[in-house]
């Protein structure tokens, strides 16, 4: 349920009001944007009674909502959600490139990765230390080790980390990183998502392989319910009977999240296609559509990658897509960050 209350209401009728939803056991989720303040009700309300609450004289209008999703759901916040990370704001206009290799090979590799996708504009540099893979027997990344070498690769060109956890064990080794990716095989890992919702960190939460929108923004609801409003969500692409690429981007999840919440969103181009020649048209398409940023994969030598070679760019091919993402980010009205 939402109370929109009026204009510049009185702080101590307000507080007064917010005392009698908490003593009937419901949370609230107080947003005040630019011309309105919203009292987001969480819990059990069947026992309010929407005319008792309009006989305040603060408020505005009372509305029930329908969907599962509060605290991530616009009704409860009409203002996009800006992320602020590493003195830089994600959402709303700020339009951000996260890029790096699948997989943190070696200091050489991820120093030089860094180095040239920051020149080419990138904000943010990802990588992964942790890796979910299918089989056992394939690489499963560098780990803590993995985690070292990214934060040196930070160190030395100054680009914030995105990297992905795969255990609530491992937060301690995540205390440097500046975005915690949650990737789509862990989408529903409950207890993963109640610890991040315990942490203060910005989290990437990546859409399950087969999630429906619900699930992905219930998801993300998990994090908030626990205290933490610093989600960004990651449209990766979703399986389908298409077998000529890896998984199929859902163009329509970014309009449809943009109507539902009021996070960020954030497309993964190279997941979705599992192929890169198809990251830039992809990467347009995002951009058109009202992505946030784009988070791609890019490697100084894809052929012997560890991981995903098939999908990422070389440096090159990443410094041409670059040019093309800037220019139609700001046709697209976007402030491009770096
Ligand atoms: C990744 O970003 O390398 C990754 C494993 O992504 P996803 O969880 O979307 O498959
Ligand atoms: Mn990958």
């Amino acid at each position: 349920m939402i109370v929109v209350l009026k204009q510049n209401p009185d702080k101590a009728r307000v507080e007064r009001l917010m005392r009698r939803f908490t003593d009937m056991g419901l949370q609230i989720n107080y947003s005040e944007g630019e011309n309105t303040t919203i009292l987001g009700l969480m819990g059990d309300t069947t026992r309010v009674n929407e005319r008792d609450i309009l006989a305040y004289d603060i408020v505005e209008r009372v509305q029930r909502v329908t969907e599962p999703f509060k605290a991530v759901n616009r009704k409860f916040h009409p203002d996009d959600t800006v992320i602020e990370v590493a003195g830089r704001k994600i959402g709303a206009g700020y339009f951000h490139v996260m890029a790096g290799p699948c997989s943190v090979e070696s200091e050489a590799q991820i120093v030089e990765v860094a180095e040239s996708v920051k020149k080419a504009g990138a904000s943010f540099l990802r990588g992964g230390a942790f890796k979910p893979r299918t089989s056992p027997y394939s690489f499963q990344g560098l780990e803590a080790e993995g985690l070292r070498l990214l934060l040196e690769a930070k160190r030395q060109t100054g680009l914030p980390i995105v990297t992905e956890i795969m255990s609530e064990k491992h937060l301690d080794l995540f205390a440097d990183v500046d975005i915690i990716q949650l990737g789509a095989r862990n989408m529903q890992n409950f207890m993963l998502l109640k610890e991040l919702g315990r942490s203060d960190k910005p989290i990437l939460l990546k859409r399950g392989l087969s999630a429906t929108m619900e699930e992905f923004l219930m998801a993300a609801e998990y994090i908030f319910a626990g205290g933490n409003s610093n989600v960004i969500l990651c449209e990766r692409g979703i399986r389908t009977f298409e077998n000529m690429i890896r998984n199929n981007l859902d163009i329509s999840a970014i309009p449809l999240i943009k109507k539902f919440s009021h996070l960020p969103v954030i497309v993964d181009p190279s997941h979705a296609a599992g192929r890169r020649d198809m990251v830039q048209p992809l990467s347009r398409a995002a951009i058109a559509a009202g992505a946030d940023g784009l988070i791609i994969e890019a490697h100084n030598n894809p052929r012997c990658a560890l991981c995903d070679g098939a999908q990422s760019l070389d440096l090159p091919q990443f410094d041409a897509v670059m040019e093309d993402v800037k220019r139609r980010a700001v046709f697209e009205g976007r402030e491009m960050a770096q």
